[in-house]
């Protein structure tokens, strides 16, 4: 009977695999980059913090217009929060995110000379700015990341992909971090979500045409796998169609 391998063994090979795989991401999508347009890491966060619950294409919309009107961290701590409103008004929790942006640039101000700063500590204190975009800030803009961005895209894809067996993402992050190397954390991010976004959606995955698929443990059997459990979607439908109701009889 073969010995069973070592805890450290098993990480080696479990290491190994998840080069190959970054790899295989790396040779599909060597244009993997933040989809967040920006200038410098001041609009970067302010967009990162937009982007919750929003796409980045809506986002993209948006903040020509905002960064037109108040371009740096002293201008959009002055600005009035109806006017800031009326810019994003296309975004979801709108409100919440003008007093959000409002709040990191008086903060930016107040404590960091008006420039956005380079640790993870120092970032999750600005309103709005948690772990996910403090390491998107981190990465993209200063090449520092602290940790791996773990959004609804690199969630699905590590577990479809055998890289984590967790579902949330503070531990899937770990896992993560466990299995790459910290120069690639931060393309790493990019690299799940280009292939999330392109080959590995969540509805339909295109495992006949995906470079993974004699790497990936869910190859032709992924649908189910790193999606939101049905009860959650169903509930989603549900508040949908309530809000779409809403409007409609609002709009009679
Ligand atoms: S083989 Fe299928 S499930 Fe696996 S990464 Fe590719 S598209 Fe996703």
């Amino acid at each position: 009977m073969a010995a069973a391998k070592k805890p450290s063994q098993r990480l080696e090979q479990k290491r190994e695999q998840a080069s190959k795989i970054y790899e295989g991401l790396q040779a599909r999508h060597p244009d993997a980059h933040c989809e967040l347009d920006h200038k410098n890491p001041f609009q970067l966060v302010v967009a990162t913090v937009l982007s919750a619950q929003s796409t980045d294409v809506m986002v993209n919309k948006v903040t020509p217009e905002l960064f037109k009107r108040w371009p740096d961290a002293a201008a959009l701590a002055k600005a009035k929060p109806a006017d800031v409103e009326k810019v994003l008004g296309k975004l979801g929790m709108f409100r919440q995110k003008s007093k959000n942006v409002i709040g990191l640039s008086q903060r930016l101000v107040d404590r960091h000379g008006g420039k956005v700063p380079e640790t993870l500590a120092e970032l999750v204190e600005l309103p709005g700015v948690g772990r996910k975009t403090a390491n998107v800030v981190l990465g993209v803009a200063f090449n520092k990341p602290e940790g791996v961005v773990v959004d609804t895209h690199v969630q699905r894809l590590s577990q479809r992909l055998g890289l984590t067996k967790e579902s949330e993402p503070l531990e899937i992050e770990q896992d993560l971090m466990l299995l790459f190397p910290r120069e690639r954390w931060d393309m790493l991010s990019h690299l799940l979500i280009f292939h999330g976004r392109r080959v590995c959606t969540a509805r339909k995955p295109a495992c006949a045409a995906c470079p993974l698929s004699t790497l990936c443990p869910s190859a032709f059997k992924a649908e189910e796998v790193g999606r939101k459990a049905p009860r959650l979607r169903v509930a989603k439908v549900l508040k949908k169609a309530k809000k779409a109701a809403s409007g409609a009889r609002a709009a009679r």
